[in-house]
């Protein structure tokens, strides 16, 4: 797996603002911290690319990446997009904020055509938190195909790490082995998170 090339292209608070051309496109949502800049820097073999768009007012936008990966040496070049889109969980939100999270993101899983799969970010150290719970089952309940990776797996020790896995696999009523273990610090994960996505982008 070879990255070519990843852009942040932009940021969009309304859908006049989505990308018009039809990538195979994936977004990621998590916990307000739980590592979804890091992972996708990770995943993209970029220190700051999740950085870059790190503007005021970037908790209640998406932002849009471009992204060109080789497979291997002998596919060709496969373009896709990643939206990042904000953070959940965050006490300090106020209600019309939560909600307008909801209106923007519901909007978004919901229409946006070239969307093929959502990764959910949780942390491997705790179990499924409620708002974890509550953003898996809206994006299943939109009819999106959710993909769940557990990051932070460096904080715990080999045989945590396989009881973590199974417990989030329990608690989100996953099938054993469905949860992506991660870590960006580690650089885990990557290859097995990419081999999941690019299945979808192949269909
Ligand atoms: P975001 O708010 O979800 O985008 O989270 P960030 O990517 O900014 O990460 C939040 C904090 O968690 C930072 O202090 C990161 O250094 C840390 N972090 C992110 N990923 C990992 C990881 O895989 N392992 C460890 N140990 N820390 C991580």
């Amino acid at each position: 797996m070879k990255v070519l090339s990843a852009e942040f292209l932009r940021t969009s608070t309304h859908r006049g603002q989505w990308p018009p051309e039809k990538l195979p496109e994936f977004a990621f949502v998590g916990r307000s911290n739980v590592g979804k800049s890091s992972m996708l820097n990770a995943l993209t073999r970029r220190d700051k690319l999740a950085r870059v768009s790190a503007t005021p007012g970037r908790t209640q936008a998406l932002q849009f990446f471009e992204v060109s990966v080789k497979p291997s040496p002998t596919v060709k070049a496969v373009r896709l997009r990643f939206c990042d889109l904000p953070g959940y969980g965050w006490a300090q939100v106020s209600k019309a904020d939560r909600e307008r999270w909801g209106e923007m993101i519901e909007e978004y899983i919901r229409d946006r055509e070239q969307l093929l799969a959502v990764v959910l970010i949780v942390d491997a150290r705790h179990p499924p938190q409620p708002s974890d719970r509550d953003a898996l089952e809206f994006v299943t309940s939109l009819g999106r195909r959710a993909v769940v990776a557990a990051t932070k797996m460096d904080k715990l020790t080999r045989n945590q790490r396989l009881s973590a896995g199974k417990q989030i696999e329990r608690d989100l009523g996953l099938t054993a082995g469905e949860v992506v273990p991660f870590s960006a610090m580690e650089g885990t994960g990557t290859d097995a998170l990419w081999s999941r996505l690019l299945a979808f982008a192949r269909e």
